[in-house]
């Protein structure tokens, strides 16, 4: 990914250390970090080998660079000449490479469609491709409609009928002062999280998920908006409050715009875009809210105008470091929301098991609430939580209380370097550990594991969960 940090991290030994398996990370050479890379581009040195100038890219030149001493990449119809950026890439050489004179966009998207590659290459940016490339699909429904009745409606209804009958349509109905915006979606019983809608100057969007598919309405109020759809949407968000969770992790909550409803559905994260010495870094997080949230936080702010994440401060994060220096009242950029669990895995759910290793307890939150509360066939929910100390674990007290209040609800603490004075379970994911947490209560019970942490705590942790006969279907794991 562009915007992980590099060189020899994480160390040769280190437990972050990607394991075999998954999209791998190249160790990188010293020097070569996403900072360094970052110093670069603003040293004035020529990237690109036009000295600044930009040009119009043909099919047939773009085909000769394809070597890595001069490499061009186009994305979503602009090229970059990438070649400068091969050694800084966590990704390694071979995987760009694999882009090397040809339109990289697919391959892009399907690795890291949220990474801002726009202002991390500006500097290796050649010009526009001079015939529009064929690029990815999209499975956003895109409407561009100038509305201040300069449609009529049935002719906005007649495309959209062309296209299927599961499509959403849309209508509205305009006063003097008011424009109301209906939105037809063929679906009963719409979850407020699965409506994202924003206002912004002259752009109304509507986001909604039907049946799996996210569709998109983008209308411009008076003039076309020029927005580029294929990434992800970003709004500006107002730092509200933060507060000490532990010794190195926060609670921040952050204040969506007046005119944006957005709820982040259970087990999705969004991307944080921050400005880091003028180069936007962008990565994801997950928002947390429920019970836990409640008791650590009197009152909590509704989470359709709000949104709270507990993020962790590493000293020298890029992002987080840069986060931590933000005063009330700046602003963050918040992603539209993205993920792959499903909501219908706790359907009849009868036992649930919860592993987690550091933030990697961050979705773990939502979906407690949720299984406590929503879910009637629950017999048990098990959470156990990986850190190094006692000092480290997120909300101890909330959780513990929590399990004294409800009696489904077992929660274990696990420690890789605790005191002589904890007397609690130690040590690492381990077959040991898991077999004794994960005995079923009954016989053919519905069950869901769901495992998030450190990436090589999540690989082994899932080997480990195959070997104790859990099934593909009964196994969730949290990535990016
Ligand atoms: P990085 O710069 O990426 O560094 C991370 C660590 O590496 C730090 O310990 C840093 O000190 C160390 N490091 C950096 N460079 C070097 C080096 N050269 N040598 C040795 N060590 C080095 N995190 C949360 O806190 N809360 C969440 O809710 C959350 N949700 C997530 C959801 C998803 C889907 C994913 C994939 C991750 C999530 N994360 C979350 C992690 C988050 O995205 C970031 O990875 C994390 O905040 C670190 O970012 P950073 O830029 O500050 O650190
Ligand atoms: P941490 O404090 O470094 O580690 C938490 C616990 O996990 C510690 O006990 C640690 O043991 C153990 N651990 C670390 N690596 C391990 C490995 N390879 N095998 C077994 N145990 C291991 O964790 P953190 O700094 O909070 O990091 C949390 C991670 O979760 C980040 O990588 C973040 O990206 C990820 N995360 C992912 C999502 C998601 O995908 N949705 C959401 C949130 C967070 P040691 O003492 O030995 O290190």
């Amino acid at each position: 990914m562009l915007n992980v940090p590099s060189q020899s991290f994480p160390a040769p030994r280190s437990q972050q250390r990607v394991a075999s398996g998954g999209r791998s990370k190249v160790p990188l050479k010293q020097g070569r970090s996403l900072m360094d890379w970052i110093r670069l581009t603003k040293s004035g040195k020529d990237l690109t080998g036009l000295k600044g100038r930009l040009i119009e890219v043909t099919e047939e030149e773009l085909k000769k660079h394809n070597k890595k001493d001069d490499c061009w990449i186009c994305i979503r119809g602009f090229v970059y000449n990438v070649s400068p950026y091969m050694e800084y890439h966590p990704g390694g050489e071979d995987e760009l490479m694999r882009a090397a004179g040809s339109d990289g966009t697919e391959l892009f998207d399907q690795v890291h469609r949220w990474v801002n590659y726009e202002s991390m290459l500006k500097e290796c940016l050649v010009g526009r491709m001079a015939i529009k490339p064929t690029v990815l699909k999209d499975y956003r429904e895109e409407e561009k409609k100038v509305l201040n009745g300069m449609l009529p409606k049935s002719q906005v209804t007649d495309t959209l009928a062309k296209e299927g009958p599961s499509y959403p349509s849309y209508d509205w109905f305009q006063t003097d002062s008011l424009v109301t915006i209906a939105i037809y979606t063929k679906q009963k019983d719409i979850n407020l999280d699965s409506i994202i809608v924003d206002h912004q100057n002259d752009s109304f969007r509507a986001e909604t998920i039907i049946k799996d598919c996210l569709y998109l309405i983008h209308i411009g109020l008076s003039h076309e908006v020029q927005e580029d759809f294929s990434g992800l949407y970003y709004r500006k968000c107002q730092l509200i409050s933060k507060e000490d969770v532990t010794h190195d992790t926060r609670l921040f909550c952050l204040m969506l715009p007046p005119s944006t409803h957005l709820q982040v559905p259970i087990g999705q994260h969004v991307y944080l875009k921050l400005s880091v010495t003028g180069t936007e870094i962008v990565k994801p997080y997950t928002p947390v809210s429920g019970s836990l949230l409640a008791e650590f936080k009197e009152p909590v702010l509704p989470n359709n105008k709000y949104i709270y994440f507990l993020i962790k401060i590493y000293p020298t994060g890029l992002f987080t470091s840069e986060l931590d220096r933000l005063q009330i009242g700046d602003f963050v950029s918040v992603s539209s929301p993205e993920g792959n669990f499903k909501i219908s895995k706790f359907q009849e759910l009868e036992e649930l098991f919860l592993l987690a290793a550091g933030t990697g307890f961050t979705p773990m939150v939502k979906i407690l609430n949720y299984a406590l509360t929503d879910i009637p066939s629950l017999r048990k929910v098990k959470l156990m939580f990986f850190n190094k100390t006692e000092d480290d674990i997120i909300w101890r007290s909330q959780l513990e209380k929590l399990a004294f209040k409800d009696k489904r609800l077992d929660v274990e603490f696990v420690l890789s370097a605790p005191t002589s004075e904890w007397n609690g379970k130690q040590g690492h994911i381990s077959p040991a550990l898991l077999s004794e947490f994960l005995k079923r209560n009954l016989d053919k019970s519905k069950v869901l594991v769901c495992i998030c942490g450190p990436v090589p705590f999540t690989e082994q942790g899932v080997r480990l969960l195959h070997d104790l006969n859990f099934s593909k279907n009964e196994i969730h794991s949290f990535t990016a």
